[in-house]
């Protein structure tokens, strides 16, 4: 039985999906951090423990060919990036493996693998960013949380986000302080300023900026207006997002317009998308168009088909498709983001697109009762996956195809079974990365109904 920091020395065999390298002793896995496959190391082991066990590096023998030279100072220290440390094509790689092996762990449903959609661009792809502030030796500070905790790392220049954001930040923190408006303390619900929350549109590059607060101080920042607007071409909207509660859910429901537009807008697959604080939108507008375009090569529409989006968001996905069918039917569960994807295709000229809100699964149950039969149902759940009720009427359904993307591999692999016990075949899988360097990795799935 391996001890508490006993030494070995291991080659790296592989990265999890969490970013740890994975190395072997007398048969049992030991997970390393900061490593990278190929690495020749000795390891000391940390925690021991029944099947699988923890270790630091305690020597580095022979790095791998994967490894670069690591360029931001907090890297590890912030929480975002696990892969700085080896190089973009390593990443992919690992990235294709983390998908495909979902798969391959619930017993072959698929054996055809679409080549990896990487990024061509690395850095600065996020549209959005959301910076927890802090009171720091008196004053106001703002940066992200240190992993698995709520100790803020002051950080505003992260090479995810646009230039403009830590520009942004500086001003509005420095706005904070010179009115001493102070930061909110999680532990004592004491403070106001909780998070400072900024969007902006990858091809349009208008930006929202967004004061999360504890309670309304909207007039107290109406000043900022003038200051940010003066300042940053772009800004279209100040908004204020009252949350009042003990929680770690970021944004609360109630948001007042302090200046310009309630909401800004982008163009995503050719469609004008307005998106409002609390809507979902994909962070890399870039690389989600390329996804949705592998959506709609895997859907394969015809003219006549009428298409379910269930967990449709603002509409974005249902809206790239609706010129290639006869209807389009959104479900979505923030009512915010279901006027979004209404609007949207009314500005679009799009008026084949119809969008509920509610559950994927209730809400849907109810239009089959109505007599709603998709030909093709696309599916984007959040990293849980598709409710039973949502699997269950899918299955009842019997659409020809199901396409269904998503941000965790294994959700999708365990719903993607579910449906390949029930009349489906798993005929395609192909990994995106919609956030490089970070250890996200998103896929898309093409299911057909077996011919009985
Ligand atoms: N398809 C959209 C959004 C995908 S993210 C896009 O690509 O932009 C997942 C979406 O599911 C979010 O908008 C979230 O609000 C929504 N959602 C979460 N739980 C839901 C539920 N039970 N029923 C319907 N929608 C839900």
């Amino acid at each position: 039985m391996p001890e508490k920091n006993q030494l070995f020395e291991a080659e790296i065999e592989d990265i999890t999906s969490e970013g740890n390298g994975v190395c072997h002793l007398d048969g049992m896995a030991v997970f390393v951090p900061d490593t990278a496959v190929g690495d020749k190391v000795k390891v000391r082991l940390v925690k021991v423990l029944k099947n699988y066990s923890y270790g630091i590096i305690e020597q580095m023998l022979s790095p791998s060919p994967d490894r670069i030279a690591n360029d931001c100072p907090v890297y590890k220290k912030c929480g975002g990036c696990v892969f700085r440390h080896i190089s973009y094509k390593a990443e992919c790689r690992i990235k294709a493996g983390i998908v495909e092996n979902a798969f391959k762990r619930l017993g072959g449903i698929c054996t055809s693998y679409d080549t990896f959609i990487s990024a061509e661009n690395t850095t600065e792809y996020r549209n959005k960013a959301q910076y927890p502030v802090a009171e720091l030796d008196g004053k106001a500070v703002c940066g992200f949380f240190a992993p698995r905790s709520h100790r803020i790392v002051p950080v505003t220049d992260c090479a995810l986000q646009p230039e403009i954001f830590s520009e942004i930040l500086e001003t509005v923190t420095a706005f904070l302080n010179d009115k001493h408006i102070k930061a909110y303390d999680e532990k004592s619900h004491t403070g106001i300023v909780r998070h400072i929350y900024l969007r902006q549109g990858a091809h349009s590059g208008e930006i929202m900026v967004c004061i999360v607060a504890r309670k309304d101080i909207s007039r107290q920042l109406s000043p900022l207006a003038k200051i940010l607007t003066g300042r940053f071409f772009g800004i279209q909207s100040i908004i204020m997002n009252i949350n009042p509660d003990k929680t770690n859910v970021i944004l609360g429901k109630k948001c007042i317009t302090i200046w310009g537009k309630d909401t800004i807008t982008d163009v995503m697959c050719g469609n004008i998308v307005e998106i409002s604080p609390l809507s979902f939108y994909q962070v890399n507008t870039v690389q989600a168009e390329r996804l949705y375009a592998k959506a709609l090569e895997y859907a394969a529409p015809d003219k006549d088909n009428v298409i379910a989006d269930l967990y449709c968001g603002a509409g974005t996905i249902g809206l790239s498709m609706a010129r290639n069918v006869k209807k389009i039917i959104g479900v979505e569960i923030i009512p915010e983001a279901v006027e979004n994807a209404k609007k949207n295709a009314q500005m679009n000229g799009i008026s084949n697109a119809e969008f509920y809100a509610g559950d994927a699964g209730i809400i849907f149950a109810q239009l089959r009762q109505e007599g709603c039969s998709p030909d093709i149902i696309v599916v984007d759940p959040p990293r849980k996956g598709c409710s039973e009720e949502t699997l269950s009427q899918i299955i009842e359904a019997a659409p020809e195809k199901v396409v269904m993307i998503s941000c965790n591999p294994s959700t999708a692999a365990r719903d993607a079974k579910i449906l390949s016990q029930n009349g489906y075949t798993v005929d395609k899988v192909c990994g995106a990365d919609l956030f490089p360097r970070t250890r996200h990795v998103e896929c898309v799935v093409l299911m057909s109904r077996q011919k009985s």
